[in-house]
């Protein structure tokens, strides 16, 4: 197996990777901060931390992956104080909706899921700890970083520290400024919103402490890995490692791992402009969890992915090549026996699909070893080439496949009725469900069962019932 290569953000280089720990990587990724629904940038960045710790699952690696929800942000704050709810009452509904679009994308489980809010005291430890070195002074009930006091600030996002003005300071969790500016580790309470009574005084914790304080308490002072998107380089992850690395004095992350940007059409994703997409919108237009999945995953995690409605679709025919190749051949009867170099290619394919994803998650070159195999296999079978004995091989070489990408098992329907699409309505125009009929009675009159197999399951899974009569026609029904 090849050397597993990532590139950290720190060296700005690929580097060889290897755990401090043999056999076990500690990991955090920042979460969604819950003010709203997320929307497929935000999965871009979801899925590809999942195709790494897929990854390094299938290496053997055993996970500790920490993963958050910043239910502490000024905008949460503020919107729970102007509709008068707790913090809790107002994050509930964006919590449960992330935690079903993660599900319906596949991506797994991290080992630790936690909130800010469940965290305040060692946030206030661990700002206290920094109070202690001088890293922080008050300003107005607030407590700020001291950037000055920290030579190697910039040095992940290699931000150019020369205009620094030493005390200038921002409130804000985000901001925009090309320069480093000191940042509030803890907010003083403004009139009507949420606080803390802390040993600090009243007030809440910044964005940036959350993470710092939330990872080492559950993955120690040194991480092997942290991914985010590449926006949360600076000034996020830049604070995060002034702050940890400030009250411990010892290397905060080992390898920093970002996602590029996702752009849809070629332009920013944004409301203004009409192009911005949660997951829910592009089921209601009918696709499928697992093409939107393979969209995602199919750009290598630093390529910035233009997202289009052309590209949705390619990968939903993507998806339906890999399912409909794998249907082949459970349900093909081939002559017995091996065909002659058959399992030397199988090999020659899943070391193709390692070489990718060992060569920082080239995802896009170990798709292509798939395809590659699928298509020669798909020849052979169309040949009458195909033997029985490589069926197992090809579908165990499958199995792998999907336990990184996660889309050849077809669970589209039960996720799509999960969250409530589908049996109402079956997201399908009456064009498109005769130009569906249309292409099974096509596959049946070829005798390729296996798609139109398919295509009646497809039909049925979002409530569409196909009749054929005994003259030969055809009709279907909305259930
Ligand atoms: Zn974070």
């Amino acid at each position: 197996m090849a050397e597993i290569r990532l590139h950290n953000t720190l060296s700005g280089k690929i580097e060889n990777f290897a755990p401090q720990k043999a056999g076990e990587v500690r990991m955090y990724t920042c979460g969604p901060t819950v003010y709203d629904y997320a929307h497929i940038g935000n999965y871009r960045t979801f899925v590809f931390q999942d195709i790494l710790r897929r990854f390094l699952k299938l290496r053997g690696l055993k996970l500790n992956h920490v993963m958050n929800l910043t239910d502490v942000d000024d905008r949460i704050i503020a919107n729970a104080a102007a509709a008068s709810v707790s913090i809790r009452d107002y994050t509930a509904k964006f919590v449960q909706a992330f935690f079903d679009d993660c599900k319906t994308l596949s991506i797994e489980s991290p080992e630790h899921w936690i909130r800010a809010t469940d965290h305040i005291d060692d946030m206030v430890k661990l700002i206290q700890q920094l109070q202690k070195k001088s890293f922080t002074y008050p300003g107005d009930g607030s407590i700020y970083y001291r950037i000055t006091k920290f030579p190697r600030y910039g040095k992940l996002s290699k931000i150019d520290l020369t205009g620094i003005q030493a005390g200038a300071r921002v409130d804000n969790d985000r901001y925009e400024k090309e320069s480093a500016r000191d940042f509030a580790l803890w907010k003083a309470p403004k009139p009507g919103e949420h606080f803390w009574e802390t040993p600090l005084g009243p007030g809440r914790p910044g964005w940036h402490i959350e993470c710092s304080a939330m990872a080492m308490k559950y993955l120690g002072e040194t991480l092997d890995i942290h991914t985010g998107g590449i926006d949360l380089a600076f000034p996020h992850h830049e604070n995060e490692i002034a702050q940890s690395e400030g009250a411990t004095g010892k290397p905060f992350v080992r390898y920093w791992l970002h996602a590029e940007h996702l752009l849809v059409e070629g332009a920013k994703m944004s409301k203004s402009q009409g192009n911005f997409f949660t997951l829910r919108d592009l089921f209601a237009k009918g696709f499928k969890p697992s093409a939107l999945r393979f969209a995602l995953a199919s750009v290598p995690y630093r390529k910035q992915l233009n997202f289009t409605f052309d590209g949705l679709q390619q990968a939903s025919s993507s998806v339906e090549r890999l399912r409909n190749f794998a249907d082949r051949l459970k349900q093909g009867k081939f002559p017995a026996g091996r065909r002659a170099g058959m399992a030397a290619r199988i090999v020659r394919a899943a070391e193709e699909f390692d070489a990718g994803l060992s060569d920082d998650l080239n995802t896009a070159r170990a798709l292509a070893a798939a395809f590659d195999l699928v298509r020669e296999a798909n020849i052979a079978v169309d040949k009458g080439e195909f033997r029985q004995g490589d069926v197992q091989t090809v579908l165990d070489f499958l199995a792998t496949f999907d336990k990184i990408f996660a889309v050849v098992e077809d669970d589209d329907g039960e996720k799509l009725r999960a969250l409530g699409f589908g049996s109402g309505g079956s997201g399908l125009s009456d064009e498109e469900i005769d130009r569906l009929v249309a292409e099974r009675n096509a596959a049946k009159k070829r005798r390729d069962f296996a798609t139109s197999d398919r295509i009646r399951k497809e039909l049925a899974d979002r409530g569409i019932i196909i009749e054929d009569a005994k003259d030969g026609s055809v009709r279907w029904k909305r259930k």
